[in-house]
């Protein structure tokens, strides 16, 4: 049996190490090689002793999912689609602007929140990707960007800088493996980005929030997308669950230890359905407790999806009333358009939901 070695954090690696008769700090020497180098042919490490790349040879390898497709969009967002493995895809997208590049990688194959304006929602279910395929995300876009020409500004532009777990699939129901990869972006003998550059996205998993404030504090992002429980029941459903007053007092505790000052509210904006004055009043007087700022996505439509982008003056009223009220109000520019790179259109491919339909089968036995 061989050991991906792209599954491991830190500890994961030196427990590894220990396992074939290494000191624990050659971990260290491994992770500079395959995240900042990215390197996959252990013969490559030049200062591991031989022995040791032939034990590694025999025993190891160093895999990330294979790159199905690769399309860069007229304003230069580039999207990959990436096998997983049973006719699965998943997409990751890079946003590179004047003064950072912006990696939006994704954590589940499918998703089971079933937003209703999801489209990776509707698709279902399929399964959570290893720490391999999250982490390879970054590792393939580092090293593509490295070695592709690619029509950007300039090579300053050619660099992950900031990973927003904006993708497929929701980061906190995956928990483990993605605090392992956040953990690997963070380290400096692997990505050594900065706390404040990484951001979970979430649509608001309680508990997981507070296990994330415990382990790993990164930048926060909440889809809230409603300014009350009943309208926030029909869009997110988890808000059944964990309604908006367990939220909001969830962000308050996550505040104590996040790296920036303020929690990101996303809201989608929806024609008709949650984009009216009386909707930006609520929601001013529901986050009135909260240091916030809100990003306003325009929705992205797909087929099928029965809702409709709200106008751009519906946007401007609803942003100036939340700016009015005192808060930074930025409206997400629409990217990648020709190549459907945007928040909500990665649609990756779910072929296999075999799980799912298994688990739907307990659920029902158990009934
Ligand atoms: N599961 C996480 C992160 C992935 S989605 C979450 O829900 O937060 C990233 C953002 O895109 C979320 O705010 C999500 O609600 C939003 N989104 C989903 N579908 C969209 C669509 N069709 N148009 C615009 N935004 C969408
Ligand atoms: Fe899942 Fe996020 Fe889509 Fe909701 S919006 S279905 S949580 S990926």
């Amino acid at each position: 049996m061989t050991t991906n070695l792209l599954d491991y954090g830190l500890k994961g690696l030196s427990d590894f190490c220990v396992e074939i008769g290494e000191k624990p700090f050659r971990a260290k020497q491994l992770m500079r090689w395959i995240h900042q180098f990215g390197i996959t042919d252990f013969v490559d490490m030049s200062d591991l002793a031989k022995s040791l790349r032939e034990k590694l040879t025999a025993v190891a390898v160093i895999e990330s999912p294979q790159i199905t497709s690769d399309h860069v969009a007229a304003d230069g967002t580039r999207k990959w689609l990436l096998a997983v493995g049973a006719g699965n895809g998943i997409e990751t997208v890079f946003i590179p602007e004047a003064n950072r590049g912006t990696l939006c990688v994704s954590s589940q194959v499918g998703c089971a929140l079933a937003c209703t304006f999801c489209s990776t929602g509707k698709q279902g279910f399929n399964r959570n990707l290893t720490v391999a395929e999250i982490i390879g995300q970054l590792w393939i876009a580092n090293k593509t960007l490295r070695e592709t020409s690619y029509n950007c500004d300039s090579d300053a532009n050619r660099i992950v800088t900031n990973v927003v777990m904006m993708g497929m699939g929701e980061p906190l129901a995956n928990f483990e493996n993605v605090v392992t990869a956040l953990d690997l972006m963070l380290d400096d003998h692997a990505y050594g980005l900065s706390r404040r550059r990484v951001t979970v996205s979430t649509s608001g998993l309680v508990p997981a929030m507070d296990r994330l404030r415990e382990r790993c504090p990164v930048a926060l992002a909440v889809s809230l997308h409603a300014p009350n429980d009943s309208l926030r029941d029909q869009l997110v459903p988890i808000n059944k669950k964990y309604p908006l007053e367990v939220l909001l007092a969830a962000c308050q505790r996550y505040l104590t230890a996040a790296p920036r000052d303020f929690i990101t509210f996303e809201y989608v904006m929806l024609d008709g359905v949650n984009d009216s004055l009386a909707h930006a009043r609520e929601l001013v007087e529901l986050v009135r407790d909260v240091p916030c700022k809100f990003n306003l996505i325009p929705f992205n439509s797909f087929p099928g999806s029965g809702f409709k982008r709200s106008s751009s003056a519906a946007i401007e009223v609803f942003r100036d009333v939340l700016m009015q009220a005192g808060y930074v109000t930025t409206v997400r520019k629409t990217r990648g358009d020709d190549i459907s790179a945007a928040c909500g259109q990665l649609a990756g491919q779910v072929k296999d939901k075999t799980r799912r339909t298994a688990m739907n089968a307990r659920v029902h036995a158990v009934k």
